[in-house]
């Protein structure tokens, strides 16, 4: 009992808690910056020796001499397949980890939003393309906002990727670019005409690693951190993201940014 009310006076004496670890009481707050500290650390450590072994394969697959058979050739093609999957997450890890420990500043600059986004659909024309997927951009003439450029490409990169992912063969994906007139905001709509995500996942899909349906989405491939980055961008910005979808009938993603 004695325990208890000590523990318990501690906690209310400290405001933010106190947390058992091992036989040590440590404040809440250290720990989870020890935690976060930690995730940081082991991801930034782990793609050292990550990029160690995806050279080593590609110097297997270049040695002329070696006599790897056709089978073993497919092996070390899914084994760099999955080594840029892990460096992915890793670096999905850091990011996350150094917006958590508020490590990562945005800095903001005026710059050409329509150029952005004309970017990064050229960077996705080739995924699009081998879906027969249509991309396309409705935007109108005012074309400066400040934020930023490299979290907003980030953010753009994320959702688009998204919306193809998720978009089977032959379907639609839009981006449209609103500045509305009545605050001083920018909305910008990501629209596909892909698999959809029903009322419960809606509310899940920005939790980190959670995926809809995994099975599916181990094929598709992701990290499922992407929207847990997106939605910090968004929320340092001081904006907002919101989703509206239904199975089978797509999903639009809307984001407010405050100018
Ligand atoms: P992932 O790397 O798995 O794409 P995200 O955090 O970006 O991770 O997304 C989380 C999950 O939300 C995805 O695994 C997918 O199930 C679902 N999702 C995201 N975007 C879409 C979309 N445009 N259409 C349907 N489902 C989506």
């Amino acid at each position: 009992i004695l325990t208890i009310i000590s523990l318990l006076f501690l906690f209310l004496a400290s405001g933010g808690g106190y947390i058992m670890a091992g036989r040590a009481i440590i404040p809440i707050k250290k720990s989870y910056d020890r935690q976060r500290e930690f995730v940081a650390d082991a991801s930034h450590e782990l793609r050292t020796p990550l990029s160690i072994f995806m050279a080593s394969v590609e110097t297997i697959q270049r040695d002329k001499e070696s006599k790897i058979s056709p089978f073993a050739e497919l092996v070390l093609v899914d084994m760099k397949d999955e080594i840029r999957n892990m460096s992915k997450i890793l670096s999905d890890m850091l990011t996350l980890a150094r917006s958590d420990a508020e490590a990562t500043t945005i800095l903001k600059e005026k710059f050409d939003i329509i150029d952005i986004i004309e970017q990064v659909i050229r960077s996705l024309q080739p995924l699009a393309n081998k879906k027969d997927i249509q991309l396309s951009f409705k935007y109108q003439m005012q074309r400066v906002i400040f934020a930023d450029k490299n979290r907003i490409h980030q953010l753009l990169l994320i959702l688009l990727d998204n919306a193809i992912k998720y978009t089977p063969p032959r379907g639609t994906v839009s981006v449209e670019l609103e500045f509305l007139t009545k605050k001083p905001d920018i909305k910008i709509i990501v629209k596909d005409s892909g698999m959809g995500i029903s009322a419960e996942d809606q509310e899940l899909i920005f939790e980190r690693f959670y995926r809809v349906d995994k099975m599916r989405s181990r094929e598709i491939g992701g990290t499922g951190l992407g929207l847990s980055i997106a939605k910090w961008i968004v929320l340092a910005h001081g904006g907002s993201v919101s989703v509206e979808s239904q199975i089978g009938k797509g999903s639009t993603f809307i984001i407010v940014l405050p100018q």
